[in-house]
């Protein structure tokens, strides 16, 4: 790939798609560069429809990175909107694109390169009635524009969201935020799966004081009598709602290439290289759609976020055009808010990494976000997992302030390979309207060190008293 390429064709406007789209125009200024994008967006905030919904957005057209106009007068790129590619033939290095009706978009396209950057697709259970016009899930700025009408109408009193996962509590608040009485109906027994347990149960507190919560419990029904309400069947008793929203969790959209033989995870998401290549020959694959050398894992893992997909298609632009880039890899960095609290996870979990095979502990701390005597200062629940050597393999905080930001520190210590009693002496920023004189990472993984028999945690313990 490189000198020879005419045309680089791309599947999906989103983050990857229009990250690969960019850094291959860059590469290559010479270069034809069509984006095909089945909606009728691209280049949007996907992670910022909830607060949109929620009114914190106010218009749709905000969460857009850039005008379409942007892309095809200003980067000379080729952006299609609601053009679908059906299939990909390897063979013949060709797409087939079903584009607006009417305009002579469709048929067979040529490529020299190809990025599939089409992201992931919402799981919809088998529930009955779940294909219903007041029936919604929040992966496309399309859709969401729909639901956010229907909330401006003023009929929608009741919600029921399905699914605590993250997307489904940050839908909940959005609802919440337009006045919506919500209930989260999640049929496992605990919310967010990607944190273990201690750490679920102070974020099923706080949606517990915003929205109804039905743990271990199913939608088992949705009955559309063609009114404005719908009747819903949760746990086997009917109840009257204006919407369902579905946040079951997504899975990759890769079944284009791998209808052509791409390899693959069991999970469907696809195997690609540090370059971003597919075992498709010319064809590349970036974002959702793809799975990513995890660090901590040491081999490939599927955790479909939007800074990932952001830099794997710019790597796969800048190959595809000719360029040099790789992909690093990732360590699993995510934050939520959920209503006041603030969620985040890097690494592993405990649960995780007991189901990868490896030997790990967990120790949780419950510190402050401030120093005590200043004002405001806020519970800061920290979990550190690691290797009975000391090696850091995770960390989650939860709390009303300090846990977002503070992931990073334990994100970089990942990347670095540190263990945690190299995270204990570290030189962290201490102010009293900021964090204790032991910031709450230092203090968890003080007391990690000093379950570490052969490193020298008690070095390390508090000498002075807070300032
Ligand atoms: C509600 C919500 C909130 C989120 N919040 C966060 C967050 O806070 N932080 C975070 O890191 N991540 C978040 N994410 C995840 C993040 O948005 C995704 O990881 C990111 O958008 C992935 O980008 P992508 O380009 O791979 O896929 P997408 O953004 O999904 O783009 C794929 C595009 O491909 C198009 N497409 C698919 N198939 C075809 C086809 N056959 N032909 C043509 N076009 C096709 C689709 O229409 C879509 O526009 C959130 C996701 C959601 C849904």
């Amino acid at each position: 790939m490189g000198a020879g390429v005419a045309r680089l064709v791309v599947i999906g406007g989103g983050a990857a798609g229009m990250s690969a789209a960019s850094a291959a125009r860059r590469v290559a200024p010479g270069l034809d560069v069509v984006v095909c994008e089945a909606g009728g967006f691209a280049a949007y905030g996907m992670c910022g429809i909830p607060y949109y919904l929620g009114g914190v957005v106010p218009e749709a057209e905000d969460l857009l990175a850039y005008p379409p106009g942007e892309f095809r007068d200003k980067r000379g790129i080729d952006l299609r909107l609601h053009t679908w590619v059906s299939a990909i033939d390897p063979a013949a290095h060709q797409v087939r694109v079903a584009g607006p009706a009417g305009a002579d978009g469709s048929g067979p396209l040529g490529y020299d390169a190809l990025v599939l950057a089409s992201g992931a697709a919402p799981v919809r259970p088998p529930v009955p009635g779940l294909d219903g016009p007041r029936v919604f899930t929040i992966r496309s700025l399309d859709e969401a524009i729909g639901l956010r009408q229907l909330l401006d109408s003023g009929t929608v009193r009741r919600a029921i969201v399905l699914g605590a996962g993250y997307v489904g509590l940050e839908a909940a608040e959005g609802l919440a935020g337009a006045g919506v009485e919500v209930e989260v109906v999640e049929a496992l027994p605990r919310v967010l799966g990607n944190v273990d347990d201690p750490i679920a149960a102070v974020v099923q507190a706080e949606l517990e004081r915003h929205t109804r919560v039905r743990l271990g419990t199913r939608l088992d029904e949705v009955r559309d009598g063609g009114g404005r309400e719908l009747t819903a069947v949760v746990g086997g008793v009917a109840t009257s709602t204006d919407l369902v929203v579905v946040a079951a969790g997504v899975r990759p959209a890769s079944d284009l290439l791998i209808q052509v033989g791409a390899e693959h995870l069991p999970d469907r998401s696809l195997l690609v290289d540090a370059q971003q290549r597919t075992s498709v020959p010319d064809v590349f694959a970036a974002g959702d759609c793809a799975a990513l050398h995890h660090l901590v894992l040491g081999r490939p893992a599927w955790i479909p976020l939007g800074p990932a997909a952001n830099k794997t298609g710019r790597v796969a632009g800048t190959v595809a055009a000719g360029g040099a880039a790789s992909f690093r890899g990732i360590v699993g960095t995510a934050v939520v808010k959920v209503f006041g609290l603030e969620v985040a996870r890097t690494g592993l979990t405990l649960a995780e990494a007991e189901a990868a095979g490896l030997a790990a502990r967990a120790v949780d701390v419950v510190s402050r976000s401030r120093a005590k005597y200043y004002p405001g200062a806020q519970p800061l629940h920290v979990r550190l997992v690691h290797a009975p050597d000391g090696r850091l393999l995770g960390g989650q905080l939860a709390g009303r302030e300090g846990a977002a930001k503070r992931i990073d520190v334990l994100a970089t210590a990942l990347h670095a390979g540190m263990t945690v009693a190299d995270i204990a002496g570290l030189d962290l920023s201490y102010a009293p309207p900021f964090a204790p004189v032991y910031d709450p990472v230092l203090a968890a993984a003080i007391k990690a060190a000093g379950s570490v028999p052969s490193t020298a945690g008690g070095t390390h313990e508090p000498a002075a008293a807070p300032r």
